[in-house]
């Protein structure tokens, strides 16, 4: 018989389909779809020497032959860096000017270095880079909520394949955000206790969805992962907000990223994936009842009518036999 699990950290139900359940295997990307990627590419408006093709930086790592990691304004950005915030109230309907920050973050200077391929130095670089953007970001008095992500891949959302993440600052806070917060401070006044450190602790007692335990940080599949393999990267150290993060952490959030992301990479061939930091805003930085982790959905299911229409979701697989199958995944 199916499995009805519930998500507490996003208050969701997913049907765990136990009899068809698919292998860990099974979810493998086909290799007649991967072709090599090179590592230069004249046309790419991320690699070295093609800096023309994007707006002016606004953030530079530099390195002896140029960048490490370069950030610039997204070309086609969803919300206008100029501008003032005004909102306007007619009856019920509501509007809020579209300003704030929409930046892209360029990993690397090599077109084909995945964050599974490079070095944990360099995602280090990447991660000092992302608290940089998300403090400079959270630091406009414009800017409601800031959120860090990265697509992957054509299924998560994606045509540019050299490695990036993006920004979006924008003037409004989301009702999933806000439920979040609602919903783990009520557990902190109910339980007193912060609801994530107990995820975490319980999955660390049961050890059966942990894919790998590092000094600062734990990734994990979720007992009610909505779709495969999504996984959570959370840290040991209560944090309610990225920004809080010191600085031998940000290198063990590097580590862990890339191991779990070398696993992903080397157990399913490389699969499409979307990855994003699920934070208090930076005002709540130091309460009790928020605890930040960053999330890891793969894309190796599509959303279907079901999804759409429930608001529940249907996971073809096993939590702990996905974590199984990527803790046994040997990467250095
Ligand atoms: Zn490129
Ligand atoms: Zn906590």
């Amino acid at each position: 018989m199916p499995e009805l699990r519930h998500n507490v950290l996003t208050r969701e139900w997913v049907i765990i389909a136990t009899e068809r359940a698919k292998r860990p295997r099974d979810f493998a990307t086909k290799m007649k779809n991967k072709k090599p990627i090179p590592s230069y590419l004249d046309t790419c408006p991320f690699c070295p020497g093609n800096e023309k093709m994007t707006p002016p930086e606004t953030y530079i790592v530099p390195d002896a032959d140029g960048w490490r990691v370069r950030v610039t304004p997204n070309k086609f950005a969803a919300v206008s860096y100029e501008g003032d915030l005004h909102r306007s109230i007619l009856g019920i309907r509501r509007t809020v000017s579209g300003v704030g920050i929409h930046e892209v973050i360029v990993e690397t200077p090599d077109h084909s270095r995945t964050t599974a391929l490079l070095k944990d130095d360099e995602v280090e670089t990447v991660i000092q880079t992302y608290l940089n953007r998300f403090r400079f970001a959270s630091a406009d008095p414009r800017v409601g909520q800031v959120t860090l992500f990265k697509n992957h891949g054509e299924a998560a959302g994606t045509s540019l394949e050299h490695p990036h993440s993006q920004i979006i600052a924008t003037p409004v806070i989301t009702a999933q955000l806000r439920d979040r917060l609602i919903n783990s401070l009520r557990h902190f006044d109910e339980f007193g206790e912060c609801l994530f450190c107990h995820v975490l602790e319980q999955e660390l007692k049961e050890g059966t969805r942990v894919i790998l335990e590092t000094e600062h940080f734990v990734s994990f599949v979720q007992f009610a992962a909505l779709t495969p393999f999504s996984m959570l990267i959370m840290p040991r150290r209560h944090m309610a907000c990225f920004s809080e993060i010191k600085e031998a952490e940000a290198a063990g959030l590097a580590h862990t990223l890339r191991v779990t992301l070398a696993k992903l990479y080397h157990g399913l061939n490389d699969p499409d994936f979307n990855y994003t930091i699920r934070t208090a805003p930076m005002e709540y930085a130091g309460v009790k009842y928020h605890h930040w982790y960053l999330s890891i959905i793969p894309r190796l299911t599509k959303m279907a009518g079901f999804e759409l229409g429930s608001g529940m979701f249907i996971n073809a697989s096993l939590p702990e036999e996905n974590a199984s199958f990527l803790r046994d995944i040997a990467v250095n």
